[in-house]
């Protein structure tokens, strides 16, 4: 093993706070870049481990929002012609008309918390039309102020099929992609 080597094991064996502290005018150019390497590799080290801790290991189990297929029955009867569930989130990218408003429901957080749950009329729902009458609407979770965890509404779905069926107005939404002659 030559000198470098040993010296970089040597120095990734020691605490952070004896690496730290090391006094860095007795090492050469080399050694001393090594040591500053070594440092700057734990510190990201520790922010990555820290943002995995935040955003996974809390409440592994949630996402932020999710589609609603279960309730294309609801929706049907209240439509004047038919739509089809288009059936992927891509954030509204190829929607050519898009609708936010709010829709009722309930929420039911996990056994551990103390919270029985909540019920909202105000869930965030984003509708969106697309190409040959399709469309799909993004619901917004919402967070339990009790432990903070992030929860799935169950819908009224009465609401939200009265939500969708504005897509048979000639005045739904906002259009996404302004089609000018050229
Ligand atoms: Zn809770």
């Amino acid at each position: 093993m030559s000198p470098p080597d040993d010296f970089l094991k040597t120095i990734q064996r020691m605490s952070r706070k004896d690496l730290g502290q090391l006094n860095k005018s007795q090492y050469s150019r080399a050694e001393r870049r090594m040591i500053n390497d070594e440092l700057v590799r734990r510190s990201d080290k520790r922010k990555a481990d820290k943002s995995t801790s935040k955003t996974k290991s809390r409440h592994p189990e949630t996402r932020s929002w999710s589609l609603y297929p279960e309730l294309l029955g609801s929706v049907d009867n209240k439509l004047k012609k038919p739509f089809t569930f288009y059936n992927v989130d891509d954030g509204g990218l190829h929607s050519l008309k898009e609708y936010d408003t709010f829709v009722t429901g309930d929420f039911q957080c996990s056994k551990r918390c103390s919270s029985r749950g909540w019920s909202s009329g105000k869930i965030a729902i984003s509708i969106r039309l697309y190409d040959e009458d399709q469309y799909n609407a993004r619901i917004y979770h919402q967070r339990c102020r009790r432990c903070n965890a992030v929860r799935r509404p169950t819908l009224d779905a009465e609401t939200y099929g009265e939500r969708i069926s504005a897509l048979d107005g000639s005045n739904f939404g906002r259009q996404r992609y302004l089609l000018t002659d050229v």
